[in-house]
């Protein structure tokens, strides 16, 4: 790698957010691993970035204009790899930032990708589904020369799911003359999705989130749970936490918090969430505000809706000895600080929530090879990878007398680095 004058702009820690955060946890284990600032350099900069602008006929006859983004982070190791969101607070340092973990996300579960991520500024929940549709096949057509199974390849995100990706993998296809299911990962099982792929997320959380909560001698049969976010991630969670015998005793989403001192009943709550779209509203429960959840007294928290949800202001208040990170990004730099002083254990988000990418990666496999495993097949290879990672990154947190985030990271952007010096700086 080159060790020449370094750029500034991309190791510049000072960007508040998710980008500032993401470049200043480069920066903590670059400098463990002793790194010059052109190396970090190099690792911080994005590949490649496009903004791209999506007219869209809206079903009154009008026409609006949306804005998007892909940024694919880092392909050392392998095509890029990471999700699409809509939501109103996409923005193209959000982006970024979430490549970027993406990147790390992958060396660290040695999956053969680079880290990208895409965005376009929408709130779904205002248009019809004819109109997400023509959004994600207008967006798909305006990144195309950067996606494909060899180059980059979307899943879903916030806001998006298995029929988005189903629109982008047939918008790809017809623009090629034939079916590309590698394309995307996260797709219906009845268009080459994986079996296993809409729950490995929530799996993965559970997996480490059990595996947090022994190795801090805390039986998860009498532990006791909170979850933020009741979407892909968070229900996934809730519910095989509560299968594996926690007690989940709060949940939430965007619209309010639900609490039972007893344990929440997880089939009832989600039979309430299927007929009105939220978990507030249901007789089951206390309502309790979205803040209070994460100050309450249990065992374990997951945060698995947003970024930047545990940060200075409230760090203190956090009563749980584990937090798992299902969300990306969901702790700042400062909280991070202030949970260690206290001793409370982070599992980072590019270990916990790397389930989703890791049987993404099986279905991209099975989809290039048109053969298809089954759902135990999946699970337990998906099993085997999150308890090998979990182990890598104790063993290396240990050796650095490091935190675990600090030690996957360090783990992570050694495997980049080392793919950038085998292949050397071209030309
Ligand atoms: P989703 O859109 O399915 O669900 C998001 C949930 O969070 C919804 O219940 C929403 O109401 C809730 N929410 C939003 N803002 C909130 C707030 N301030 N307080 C409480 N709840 C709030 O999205 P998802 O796919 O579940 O993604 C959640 C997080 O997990 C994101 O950070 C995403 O990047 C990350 N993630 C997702 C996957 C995946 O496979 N879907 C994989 C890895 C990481």
């Amino acid at each position: 790698m080159s060790t020449g004058s370094a750029v500034a702009e991309p190791t510049r820690t000072s960007v508040a957010g998710p980008l500032g955060e993401a470049r200043a946890q480069l920066a903590e284990a670059a400098a463990i691993l002793g790194y010059d600032a052109a190396e970090t350099a190099v690792l911080a900069a994005p590949r490649r970035e496009v903004t791209v602008s999506i007219p869209l006929r809206r079903d009154d006859g009008t026409t609006e204009v949306l804005t998007g983004h892909r940024v694919q982070h880092n392909l050392s190791r392998g095509p890029a790899k990471g999700g699409l969101r809509y939501s109103p607070d996409v923005d193209l340092d959000e982006v970024r930032a979430l490549a970027m973990w993406m990147t790390w996300k992958c060396a660290l579960l040695d999956v053969p990708y680079g880290g990208a991520k895409g965005g376009v500024v929408i709130d779904p929940r205002q248009y019809s589904t004819a109109e997400l549709e023509r959004v994600t096949r207008r967006y798909t057509s305006e990144i195309m020369p950067m996606i494909g199974p060899t180059r980059d390849i979307p899943a879903p995100d916030i806001g998006t799911d298995e029929q988005t990706m189903a629109w982008m993998m047939d918008t790809y296809s017809v623009a090629s003359g034939h079916t590309v299911l590698g394309v995307v990962t996260g797709k219906p099982i009845s268009l080459g999705g994986s079996l296993g792929r809409a729950s490995a997320t929530s799996r993965g959380v559970v997996y480490t989130a059990l595996a947090a909560l022994r190795h801090l001698a805390i039986d998860p049969a009498s532990a006791t749970a909170a979850v933020q976010g009741f979407g892909k991630v968070g229900r996934g969670t809730a519910r095989f936490l509560d299968e594996a015998g926690v007690r989940v005793t709060a949940v939430s989403d965007q619209y309010g918090a639900v609490w039972c001192g007893d344990g929440l009943d997880l089939p009832a709550l989600e039979d309430h969430v299927d007929r009105t779209g939220s978990v507030t509203g249901w007789s089951g429960a206390e309502p309790v505000e979205n803040d209070v959840l994460l100050a309450l007294d249990v065992d374990l928290l997951v945060p698995a809706a947003v970024e930047g949800v545990i940060h200075r202001g409230n760090a203190a208040a956090v009563r749980a000895r584990v937090v798992v990170e299902g969300a990306n990004g969901p702790t700042t730099t400062e909280a991070d600080r202030l949970l260690e002083e206290r001793g409370v254990l982070v599992v980072p988000d590019i270990l916990a929530n790397a389930g989703g990418v890791v049987v993404s990666y099986f279905e991209w496999v099975q989809a290039n090879q048109a053969y298809w495993w089954s759902e135990a097949e999946v699970e337990a290879r998906l099993a085997d990878r999150m308890a090998g990672a979990w182990q890598d990154v104790l063993a290396a947190s240990r050796q650095h007398d490091c935190s675990l985030r600090t030690a996957a990271t360090c783990l992570a952007v050694r495997r980049v680095a080392e793919a950038h010096r085998q292949r050397g700086l071209y030309p």
